[in-house]
């Protein structure tokens, strides 16, 4: 069996769920693209698992959001994406071209709230042009 497989295989157990094929693939997706839309997911799964539907695409991404082994990014305007849960870091959204990278997280963020607003997270999102599309 693959090293990698064997790898997702593990992951899945060791958050108490059940390691199918269709999973460990769709981590596999997930891994080599970075960021990738639930539509992404579907067409690249369906290269392997011909009768997958989307209600099962989704209902393992849901699945495995809830177990915490993948993350949701909330991109404006667009599907969100998801990436294989790892250290905290922010986004930057590409608008010309919709990728999604990973950056650093900003130091020394100081948001000001209202009085008597209680946060329980924040996240930064950066939108703008990427390195790709600026050249072109
Ligand atoms: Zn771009
Ligand atoms: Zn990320």
């Amino acid at each position: 069996m693959e090293q990698k497989y064997i790898e997702y295989s593990n992951l899945l157990k060791q958050n108490d769920l059940k390691s199918t094929p269709q999973r460990v693939a769709m981590l596999g997706i997930l891994e080599r693209k970075g960021h990738a839309d639930v539509d992404y997911i579907y067409n690249e799964i369906k290269k392997d698992f011909v009768s997958i539907s989307l209600a099962t695409v989704y209902k393992n991404i849901n699945t495995m959001l809830e177990a915490g082994i993948i993350q949701e990014i909330k991109v404006p305007q667009k599907k969100s994406k998801f990436e294989i849960a790892k250290a905290k870091h922010s986004h930057f959204v590409c608008e010309s071209c919709g990728e999604v990278y990973d950056i650093e997280e900003p130091r020394n963020l100081q948001i000001r709230l209202p009085e008597g607003f209680h946060p329980k997270e924040a996240s930064v999102m950066v939108m703008g042009v990427c390195k790709e599309c600026a050249r072109s």
